[in-house]
């Protein structure tokens, strides 16, 4: 995970472009004033393109076709929803109870042999992780490596997890793998946030938003939203939220309807995206009553 400082047009004058989480090299300057490059993923292009006419269009960027670089590179170009911030605060929170598909689970299955990098991971993080049979033979097999993982930060518990936090012109921090209980992340938030009483009820003002256009979504009701982010921007005139990363967003199967609002079992495809965004209103509630 690299963060990228990019160098941008806005009109006339450059800026420096912020890219939080990620890997290097998946973004690039746009072609067109106020918008980005974002490598290509038919999966995500395809969420992009049928978010335009959704209800929920307001919270996505603006999408305007694909491109090809000069090297033969395709992307798809997004809205820079930095481009009209000053020396923004940024925050990237990745939403819902789990990260990885269901998919990705039943793949690493497929692999039962236990291993041992998995096993060193673990304990270097929680010593007290491995089971017994788990320490006897110093492995560990990887969907119970990728589960247990998901249990270390606040994702299972509130539905979403802060990725990253920008603060202006300040320092960039992403040590919040292990952020896990409600009062930690509170007081990120609380940090990130500042002391603006009218920013946290802008920011809480468009989470309720969120949630209740979410109900009446089309696109809401026919995916399984996982590894999508809220990107948290301000500077010292506005605030606001928007819906980034449709990668791993995919259509659901015929049949299998989600309410984003249970806790996740095996074969329920729930993503809880839902408990994530009440999670965000209850703290940010909290925040402006404190
Ligand atoms: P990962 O899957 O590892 O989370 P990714 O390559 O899919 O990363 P994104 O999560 O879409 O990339 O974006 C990474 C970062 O880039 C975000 O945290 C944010 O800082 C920045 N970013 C993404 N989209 C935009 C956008 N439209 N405008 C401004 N910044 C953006
Ligand atoms: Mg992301
Ligand atoms: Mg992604």
């Amino acid at each position: 995970v690299v963060t990228s400082l990019l160098h941008f047009t806005r009109k006339t004058e450059r800026y420096e472009w912020i890219q939080l989480v990620g890997h290097a090299g998946t973004f690039k300057e746009g072609y067109h004033d106020g918008f980005i490059l974002k490598e290509l993923c038919e999966q995500e292009k395809r969420c992009f393109e049928l978010l335009q006419t959704d209800a929920l269009r307001t919270f996505v960027p603006r999408y305007i076709g694909t491109v090809r670089d000069d090297e033969g590179k395709n992307y798809i170009q997004i809205q820079d929803l930095l481009a009209t911030f000053r020396d923004p605060c940024i925050m990237d929170c990745k939403i819902g109870v789990r990260t990885y598909l269901e998919e990705d689970l039943a793949k690493s299955e497929k692999d039962p042999e236990p291993r041992h990098d998995l096993y060193n991971k673990m304990i270097q993080i929680d010593p007290s992780a491995p089971t017994a049979e788990e320490n006897e033979i110093k492995k560990v097999v990887k969907p119970r490596y990728m589960i247990w993982r998901e249990t270390l930060s606040s994702t299972v518990e509130l539905g979403f997890r802060i990725e990253a936090i920008k603060k202006s012109r300040g320092l960039m921090s992403k040590e919040f793998q292990r952020i896990r209980r409600r009062d930690e992340v509170k007081k990120q938030i609380v940090e990130f946030v500042g002391n603006s009483l009218p920013r946290a009820i802008r920011y809480l003002n468009r989470l309720n938003e969120l949630k209740s256009i979410s109900y009446r979504s089309k696109f809401f009701q026919t995916h399984e939203l996982i590894g999508s982010s809220l990107l948290f921007i301000h500077d010292n005139n506005e605030a606001s939220i928007w819906m980034i990363d449709f990668g791993k967003t995919q259509p659901l199967r015929s049949g299998i309807k989600l309410t984003h609002d249970r806790s996740w079992m095996r074969g329920t495809h729930e993503d809880g995206y839902l408990i994530g965004i009440k999670s965000l209103i209850d703290l940010f509630t909290d925040i402006i009553e404190d």
